[in-house]
C-alpha cells in the first residue's frame, strides 16, 4: 500500500516536492525506519540520501550488507518544514502506509528517536535504549 502521488492525509502535503517511497527490498523481512525525510530526500524522491544515509550505508557496507538486502523507509513518507519532528497526527496520518511495509517483517530497526516513538510509544531518552533488542 502506498501513498496517492497526490497524497493530502496530512499537513505535510503542502511543503513537499515529492512523497519518499520506501527504497530496497521489500521482501527481505529487515526493515529499517527512519524518521523522516529531509531535503535531499524531499528533492530525490528517496530515503536516506543525505548526510545520515551516506552513515547508514557506510555502516550498513562495513557490516556486510546494503540497500538491497533491506528496506528503508521513515515514519512518514513528507518532509517536514524546517525537518522539524514529525507530529503525532502527521505520523498518525502515515501510519498505514508503514503499516503496511512492516507487515512481513521479520526485524524492525527504528533509527533515531521519532521512529521509536512511533513503532513503540517509547518517550524517554534514546541513551537508554540505544542498541538494545525488544
Ligand atoms: S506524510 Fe504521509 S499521510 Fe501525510 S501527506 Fe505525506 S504521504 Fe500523505
Amino acid at each position: 500500500m502506498i501513498p496517492e502521488p497526490d497524497c493530502r492525509l496530512c499537513g505535510l502535503c503542502s511543503g513537499r516536492t515529492n512523497i519518499v517511497l520506501p527504497d530496497g527490498n521489500p521482501g527481505s523481512g529487515i526493515v529499517f525506519v527512519g524518521e523522516a525525510p529531509g531535503e535531499n530526500e524531499d528533492l530525490e524522491g528517496r530515503p536516506f540520501v543525505g548526510r545520515s544515509g551516506k552513515i547508514l550505508d557506510g555502516m550498513m557496507a562495513e557490516a556486510g550488507f546494503g540497500r538491497k538486502d533491506v528496506l528503508i523507509t521513515n515514519t512518514v513518507k513528507c518532509r517536514p518544514p524546517s525537518n522539524r519532528d514529525p507530529t503525532a497526527e502527521e505520523m498518525a496520518a502515515c501510519r498505514p502506509f508503514l503499516e503496511s511495509e512492516l507487515k512481513d517483517a521479520r526485524l524492525v530497526v527504528g533509527l533515531g528517536k521519532s521512529a521509536c516513538r512511533d513503532l513503540m510509544g517509547y518517550e524517554g531518552p534514546m541513551a537508554a535504549i540505544a542498541n538494545r533488542m525488544t
